[in-house]
């Protein structure tokens, strides 16, 4: 069942986001070699504490941290560890926030210190991919439309979408209906209608799609070993367009990054 949030609860989950990409903000300038995917864990934690909220993912389905750490061929659910991230990783980080009742819920991948010339373009193409599914989740429009888009996208690129793993929507529950494959077919799967919100988040392979998991129950990785990249955005349709609630300006601001991707999906404020 697809729960519809009223204006007043898309302002409510708005505040949820925008703690995740504060949390993500800070992290970004946190990143570097030599540090621990732990450290960066507790870092979070306090960090959304202090912001009046609770950690999303903590003890969700018995997850044992406040971020998901998954670094160069490990696509998604990593867990945080003692294991120094090094020069030329990546790094998917998930990020949940419980406020108010309603979770935020995004991701990034940061690039530690300088990363070879094809994994910066898998990044590139995949935060890309987002903004393509993202302009499809409109009124009218159906599950379909945003998976065909970013399959189309990233598969003319010659990458791998991961097809076990997909987007959801988003409220009180962390994974609400419906599922968002970034795959499908477009006019295809459930329809879009005012005041749905979802998490699209795009789950890009370099190489093959398949996966395969670690026996620590969680942990998500390629079968060939090679890289994989993650973003996620929560979305509100609002005046049947799209609608940004979560941000990567935070991110930007602190890595110097200078675009205006977002700037299409922001009607209200
Ligand atoms: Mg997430
Ligand atoms: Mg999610």
């Amino acid at each position: 069942m697809i729960v519809i949030k009223t204006p007043e609860e898309i302002e409510l989950m708005r505040e949820s986001a925008l703690i995740v990409s504060k949390t993500l903000g800070m992290l970004a300038r946190e990143v570097q070699p030599g540090v621990t995917t732990l450290h960066l864990d507790k870092l979070a934690e306090e960090h959304i504490r202090d912001h009046g909220a609770e950690p999303g993912f903590l003890g969700l389905y018995d997850f044992p941290n406040t971020l998901c750490m998954s670094p160069n061929a490990q696509v998604v659910h990593g867990i945080p560890n003692n294991d120094v991230l090094m020069e030329g990783d990546i790094i998917s980080i998930d990020c949940g926030a419980l406020k108010n009742g309603f979770y935020g819920d995004h991701a990034y991948t940061f690039e530690v210190g300088e990363v070879a010339e094809d994994t910066k373009k898998l990044l590139e193409v995949t935060k890309q991919s987002l903004y393509e599914g993202i302009r499809q989740f409109k009124s009218g429009n159906r599950v379909g439309d945003v998976g065909y888009a970013i399959q189309k996208y990233t598969e003319d690129f010659g990458y791998g979408v991961v097809r076990e793993l997909v987007g959801h929507g988003l409220g009180k529950v962390m994974h609400e209906d419906p599922e968002m494959p970034n795959y499908g077919k477009r006019g295809r799967g459930k329809k879009f209608t005012e005041g749905m919100v979802v998490a699209i988040e795009p789950m890009i392979n370099l190489g093959t799609k398949d996966i395969k998991q670690l026996n620590d129950g969680w942990t998500i990785l390629t079968k060939d070993g090679k890289p994989s990249a993650h973003f996620e955005h929560d979305v509100a349709i609002v005046n049947g367009k799209p609608e940004l609630l979560s941000t990567f300006k935070y991110i930007d601001k602190a890595l110097g990054i200078k675009t205006d991707a977002e700037d299409e999906f922001r009607n209200l404020k």
